[in-house]
């Protein structure tokens, strides 16, 4: 029997009806990651014993009658989360020996709800890029095309849920790193707000701008994921220490969408939008014209933003405090110099740089600070758009899936995936991207935006939406 492509309430009704036990879906989920690794690459390291173990004690819990809605159930971890004991590389030659001496909160507070983790996905070094083709363990095939990219860079997460190898992975985004990959492969992606899910033990990129959060196939498992990991933890100075009611939000009834910034978009995307929307609004819900007056300064405002912060954060892989030593011989600045320069690649490099530069005297003022007001006046547009509407609603991305190697020539044109997720990401708000249609054989994704801490709004309308369309439940087929 093979479990492939069963969400998390299929895996617990079989669980706890004791049709299957934990160790016997993890061993089919296992050997469905050895089948499918060399054609995807989407996972970089498989933890067997471990999950097996984990995979027993799950099994002993439920025949105690302890059981959580994730007991017994496999998942894994974008290899930007510590995972206590094992490899933990960013998809870096800067961090390929290093070994997490902890978990993460959110990997620790998984494990404690019982589910077992199989492993690390893939994901663009040091979480930068759209493509997944910056990491050191090579690129990610989309399940839906092999020639194409899956997103990034948490496109193993986005890949390994598309391709029905586990029903849920950890993902970070920082400018859209969950809801681009989702929507490139079809698969529901969820950011909450910022401060809700721990980064302790998460690599940083953007410290600011960095959100943990998970790959899925519906939204109602997005759900479950979310109430396991949110929560306010200590050891994370962001963290939030309590959040509003969620009974204020439960209903959303009228959605923004700004028209205007979308008008550019390929047909075959805008379709698939007009398309949802009219669903949306034949099953009661309002659609309202909104504006977000400062949406197209916000991708150069992102980069300002986010370099600078990874400059600073990638400071400390030196070779000695962390990462990559060189074998070089020489003084200690030259074994620094030699140590950064092999152990970053080439993207990582373009980010420190730019953030460096955006930092130093004499043009701090011109773009940093200048970039942390447009900031902002973006969070201001979204505030004052959520008078007037429950949520917004936007595409997630303005292409589907491109092909391998399409975006070598011109970084920027990378960078222009981001638009529609960067100004969400600096306001810090909750967002989901769902599967709502497809370009030809490429999935399309719908992003749902909430105001901060209204994540049960942003659920409530992903849950909605997919109980009156049917885009989530379709699968790629992969040669055997
Ligand atoms: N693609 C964006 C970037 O490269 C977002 C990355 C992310 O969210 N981690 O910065």
């Amino acid at each position: 029997m093979s479990y492939q492509f069963h969400t998390i309430e299929e895996f617990r009704d079989l669980l706890d009806s004791r049709q299957a036990s934990s160790v016997e879906l993890t061993k089919d989920c296992l050997q469905r990651i050895r089948n499918t690794s060399e054609l995807v690459n989407c996972f970089v390291a498989v933890h067997e014993e471990r999950a097996l173990a984990a995979a027993q004690r799950a099994d002993q819990d439920m025949a105690n009658g302890t059981t959580g809605p994730l007991t017994g159930i496999p998942i894994a971890h974008k290899d930007v989360f510590c995972v206590e004991g094992e490899a933990t590389t960013c998809c870096s030659k800067m961090l390929a020996s290093f070994v997490a001496p902890y978990n993460a909160t959110i990997v620790e507070r998984l494990s404690q709800a019982g589910a077992v983790c199989v492993g690390k996905t893939n994901m663009d070094e040091f979480a930068m890029g759209s493509s997944n083709e910056t990491s050191s363990f090579g690129p990610v095939k989309n399940p839906w095309n092999l020639e194409r990219v899956p997103g990034g860079s948490s496109g193993g997460s986005a890949a390994a849920v598309a391709a029905g190898l586990v029903p849920a992975c950890t993902g970070s985004d920082t400018g859209g790193s969950i809801r681009q990959p989702a929507s490139f492969c079809g698969v529901t992606g969820f950011k909450p707000s910022y401060g809700l899910n721990s980064r302790f033990g998460m690599v940083a990129f953007a410290s600011s701008l960095d959100h943990p959060g998970t790959l899925t196939r519906t939204a109602s498992e997005a759900e479950i994921m979310l109430k396991a990991m949110s929560g306010h933890d200590k050891n994370d100075s962001t963290s939030v220490a309590s959040v509003p009611s969620q009974a204020e939000f439960q209903q959303p009834r009228v959605l923004g969408y700004p028209a205007r910034l979308f008008s550019n978009l390929p047909s075959a995307i805008s379709s698939c939008l007009d398309t949802a929307i009219r669903t949306l609004e034949e099953s009661g819900y309002r659609i309202v014209e909104i504006d977000i007056p400062h949406f197209d300064v916000a991708v150069a405002t992102y980069y300002v933003i986010s370099c600078a912060e990874a400059s600073t954060n990638l400071s400390r892989y030196d070779g000695i405090r962390y990462g990559h030593r060189s074998e070089h011989r020489g003084g200690v600045t030259e074994m620094f110099e030699h140590s950064r320069s092999e152990g970053f690649g080439t993207e990582v490099k373009r980010r420190i740089l730019t953030g460096t530069f955006v930092l130093s005297v004499g043009y701090f003022d011109a773009y940093y600070l200048k970039a942390q007001k447009i900031r902002r006046l973006i969070r201001d547009d979204y505030r004052k758009a959520f008078e007037s509407v429950d949520l917004i609603l936007s595409p997630s991305t303005p292409t589907t899936a491109f092909g391998l190697e399409q975006m070598d020539r011109d970084p920027t044109e990378m960078y222009r995936q981001d638009e529609f997720t960067v100004p969400v990401s600096l306001s810090g708000l909750p967002s989901m991207s769902v599967p709502c249609g497809f370009a030809g054989e490429l999935p399309v994704g719908m992003q749902l935006i909430g105001p901060h801490f209204g994540e049960a709004s942003v659920i409530a309308l992903g849950k909605a939406f997919q109980s009156i369309t049917d885009w989530h439940t379709k699968r790629p087929i992969l040669p055997s």
